[in-house]
């Protein structure tokens, strides 16, 4: 049984990341497909309270039977690690051979910053997409034993971010078709972005 964990801020989830985790599945055979929004994540301030992304996950990914969504770093106290989570779900009871951490390339780049991350390749394969007939620059700066524990899934080209949702919300440019129905009714119903 193979495990994916979808590692993210989720503020808010978009289709660019639905569409991420899906290609994750079906390419490399994943069973079950985890979405893990950070807790207080050790390098952003000034981000949308956990609840209210755990909540948009949870929307998002409602009714599809390989996904879930986990607590597991909303509920710990300290900053959140990724080590720290794959560690968890290993003690859970899961292979490192069968657990892959999927997250986006630009915060895959930063990965030597991270708290521990040597070990994070013993933990799991690592997963990153990229958009088909564009390079890859910076992944030739990892160290090695990073860079083959590291696969690429293609997606397609999809100009879509986080940031940009946020500032359409704010603007009252609307978001309609860039995330799930629920998650837009749930921002526009809560004023999420209205004061970034
Ligand atoms: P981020 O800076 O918000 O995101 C970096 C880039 O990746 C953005 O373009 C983002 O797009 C995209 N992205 C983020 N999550 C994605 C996903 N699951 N699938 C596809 N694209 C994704 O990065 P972050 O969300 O804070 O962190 C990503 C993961 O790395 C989290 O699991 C986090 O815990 C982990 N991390 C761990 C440490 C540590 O252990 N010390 C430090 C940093 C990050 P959008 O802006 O559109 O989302």
């Amino acid at each position: 049984m193979k495990t994916g964990i979808m590692g993210g801020t989720f503020d808010p989830i978009h289709y660019g990341h639905l569409l991420a985790a899906e290609e994750a599945r079906r390419n490399l055979g994943i069973d079950r497909l985890i979405f893990v929004p950070t807790g207080d994540p050790p390098f952003k301030r000034d981000i949308t309270p956990a609840e209210d992304r755990y909540a948009m996950t949870l929307l998002a990914t409602a009714g599809v039977l390989e996904y879930s969504v986990s607590r597991i770093e909303i509920d710990r106290k300290e900053p959140t690690h990724t080590v720290d989570t794959l560690r968890a779900f290993i003690k859970s009871g899961i292979n490192p051979e069968d657990l892959y951490f999927i997250t986006g390339l630009d915060a895959m780049l930063s990965i030597t910053q991270w708290f521990d991350y040597e070990k994070i390749p013993e933990l799991c394969t690592l997963v990153t997409a990229r958009r088909p007939g564009y390079p890859v620059s910076g992944i030739e700066n990892l160290p090695k034993f990073v860079r083959d524990k590291l696969k690429y899934i293609e997606i397609p080209q999809f100009a879509i971010s986080s940031t940009e949702i946020r500032e359409r919300a704010r603007d009252g440019r609307g978001i309609r078709f860039l995330v799930p129905h629920l998650v837009q009714i749930y921002i526009e119903s809560n004023s999420l972005y209205k004061k970034i």
